[in-house]
């Protein structure tokens, strides 16, 4: 009996005397003496709902001459919580056939049933994230269709021969604007994919929070102030900019789709930006939790989110339950986004909210400050640039293995006036620098058939230094831009390939 762990009973039907072994009662958190061997223990500690089953149970047994059963029922522990007891029951009758005693085993259930439970859990689990998944991939296609049937559908109507000059312009808006939304979309499945699979790289460095913010002002203002919404931005305003060490890049992200967001569930009222540096400036540079924070904050006065749907939209592929949230474009990345780079960089992220009233979201930052913090010496590569010419006479060469692609480069490129060649895949691009000596500038497409980008640079290294190579690939993973820039390219755009930035980057290479 020891042995199985298992505590025992012998009731004698005809005195109603009881053994109950010291494991039988150990079970319900008891030593020996502390429970008295007489029917009343079990009668007074068994659950009252379930204590009549099992003895119908007895009875149903002892008319029908069974000699076993068992029955399940909860008994009350020492400690108050309920045990649950598997008792397996022997009837002894004597030579009359009538029932004289009953002796049996108590199990205790409790890790059984927690087992039950986890499995329980684990299901439920499963099928709801099998939901979520049947529920993103309806919202994705929705939301990948939507553009393609914009950018598809005003393409055909383009071809239409009686088309006025505002038609004309009206189309191919909503076609780049179909793009842009697309492209939005990838990107939000790319990071949360690299995210899932731990390949986010991170990258400390200095970093301008005044500047962030400004990047950020100047770039949402002219959306916030179409819709009617007044733009307000709230930094520091006493002397020295706050220098942080942080990943500038992912700051940028994560302000970029709170305002967005603030933006896009805002229809009237103002959003407010900014951040509050620790109360006490000398604690920064110690790691001490409290004090040593930056805090950021996006608040507008926009459809606000229901309390029971504030922890939720945080997950992946959640949106708030708003009756019309189907007016809302979107897949529910973003905030997803925003909550791991937060992590990622040591922070939190958190809300406040009321429907109809307005959401504020927060997050902090650790105010570690880099040591010999300088701010004019700063590399800040989020800066727009607004120069953009670059006049006189250039040669280039195209290395692009797609028709439509290098079709788009030679348009872009024929405003600056420039002499344009082509070249198909990388060895091409090497014979033709080898014979065309006097190109200015090469834009090198990475992934192209015989020879990759990457090779091509090298092999034109050898024997050119000059030549300003511009990597552009359509992979925009992180670590593509190093791979580029050993490989021996002086800089790096990613596809989709946009005008501005393109030239900006020309004109400040050969100026
Ligand atoms: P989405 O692409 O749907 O906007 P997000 O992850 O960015 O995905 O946001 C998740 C959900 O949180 C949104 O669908 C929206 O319901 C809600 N939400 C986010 N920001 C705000 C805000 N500023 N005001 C009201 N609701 C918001």
């Amino acid at each position: 009996m020891k042995a199985s762990n298992d505590g025992l009973y012998d009731w004698d039907l005809i005195t109603n005397e009881v053994y109950y072994s010291e494991r039988w009662k150990s079970i319900l958190g008891y030593t020996d003496d502390e429970l008295p061997n007489e029917f009343a223990t079990w009668d007074s500690l068994c659950h009252q709902g379930e204590k009549n089953k099992s003895l119908q149970k007895l009875e149903k047994a002892i008319a029908g001459n069974i000699t076993h059963y068992n029955a399940e029922f909860r008994m009350r522990h020492k400690l108050g919580h309920w045990v649950n007891i598997l008792s397996r029951a022997q009837i002894i009758y004597d030579e009359q056939g009538k029932a004289i005693r009953v002796v049996g085993t108590h199990s205790d259930l409790t890790e059984q049933k927690k087992a039950e439970q986890d499995l329980k859990d684990a299901l439920a689990k499963a099928e709801e994230s099998d939901r979520l998944k049947s529920a993103f991939l309806a919202n994705m296609s929705h939301e990948i269709r939507t553009p393609m049937n914009g950018i598809l559908g005003f393409s055909q109507l383009l071809k239409s021969p009686k088309l006025s000059g505002e038609q004309l312009i009206n189309y191919v808006q909503i076609i780049e604007k179909s793009g842009h939304r697309m492209l939005n979309i990838i990107n939000n499945l790319i990071d949360i994919s690299k995210i899932e699979a731990g390949q986010v790289e991170i990258n400390m460095d200095e970093c301008d929070i005044d500047k962030q913010m400004e990047f950020i002002y100047s770039f949402f203002k002219a959306e916030a102030n179409k819709k009617g919404i007044k733009l307000i931005m709230s930094t520091c305003q006493h002397g020295k900019n706050p220098i942080v060490k942080t990943d500038r890049e992912k700051l940028y992200a994560i302000l970029t789709n709170l305002v967005k967001n603030a933006i896009k569930y805002c229809h009237e009222g103002s959003i407010e930006f900014g951040y509050h540096l620790p109360p006490s400036k000398h604690n920064a540079q110690k790691k001490e939790k409290d004090g040593s924070d930056i805090q950021f904050f996006v608040k507008d006065t926009g459809i606000g989110i229901p309390t029971d749907r504030q922890e939720a939209i945080f997950d992946r592929f959640v949106q708030a339950d708003i009756e019309d949230s189907n007016v809302y474009e979107g897949a529910g990345l973003g905030l997803a986004i925003t909550k791991a780079y937060v992590e990622m960089l040591g922070g939190q992220i958190g809300l406040e909210s009321e429907e109809g009233t307005g959401s504020m979201f927060y997050f902090t930052l650790p105010y570690t400050i880099p040591e010999n913090a300088d701010v004019g010496s700063m590399n800040e590569t989020a800066e727009p640039k607004e120069k953009h010419e670059a006049a006189r006479k250039i040669k280039v060469l195209i290395a692009e293995d797609e028709e439509f692609a290098d079709l788009y480069i030679t348009i872009l490129l024929k405003k600056l006036n420039a002499e344009i060649l082509h070249a198909a895949n990388g060895k091409a691009a090497v014979e033709t620098m080898k014979q065309n000596p006097d190109i200015d500038l090469l834009l090198m497409d990475i992934k192209m058939p015989v020879m990759n980008g990457y090779e091509a640079t090298e092999k034109i290294r050898e024997f050119n230094d000059e030549v300003i190579i511009i990597a552009q690939t359509a992979y925009a993973l992180e670590g593509d831009k190093e791979k580029a820039l050993t490989s021996g390219c002086t800089d790096y755009i990613s596809k989709p390939i946009d005008e501005k930035e393109l030239m900006d980057m020309i004109a400040s290479h050969l100026s």
